[in-house]
């Protein structure tokens, strides 16, 4: 990838959303920690315009271009159901199912890769949010096959079932 403004080829480059497409700044959290490095970390940019931000991060001298998107809920809804709606096969040797689409990040609008729900561990996705979660001690040593927040999510869930229940009596 090239950096459009200086011409040099950078290593990395990401795509990030984003509400008011300023710099360092990204709707998904993870997303933007990938493209932009942590939070405080100290960076200089070298070109910049409406679109592009190209910087490199001071304590390596790495490279990252980023291409700003407008953040836009209702096509990213609109992509993924089209995805939905047209599965490619799922990617495990062997496995005649469908898959599902499952992205690096939940407002990524190009799949990542398609497993069915039994094969999506392989591929490290979560089976309920279909994003992808390897990597993170909740998923990895989990035996549901549910991301961390899914899992939160789940437990909340029963919980207030157990809370109507016991109300009851
Ligand atoms: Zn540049
Ligand atoms: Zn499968
Ligand atoms: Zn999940």
């Amino acid at each position: 990838m090239q950096c459009p403004m200086c011409k040099k080829d950078v290593q990395e480059s990401f795509e990030v959303a984003s509400n008011n497409r300023e710099p360092f700044t990204a709707v998904h959290a993870l997303q933007g920690l990938f493209a932009w490095g942590g939070y405080g970390v100290p960076r200089t940019v070298l070109c910049e315009n409406e679109e592009f931000v190209h910087f490199s991060f001071d304590f390596n001298g790495e490279e990252h271009l980023v291409k700003m998107v407008k953040y836009d809920p209702k096509a990213i809804a609109i992509k993924h159901q089209y995805w939905n709606e047209n599965p490619e096969p799922c990617e495990h040797d062997g496995c005649t199912e469908m898959g599902i689409p499952r992205y690096l990040h939940s407002i990524d609008t190009e799949p990542m890769g398609w497993y069915c729900n039994e094969h999506t561990k392989e591929g490290g996705f979560c089976w309920m949010c279909s994003t992808f979660a390897a990597g993170t001690e909740a998923f990895d040593f989990s035996s549901t096959g549910l991301c961390g927040s899914c899992q939160e999510e789940l437990e909340d869930e029963m919980s207030e079932d157990f809370d109507i229940d016991r109300d009851w009596f």
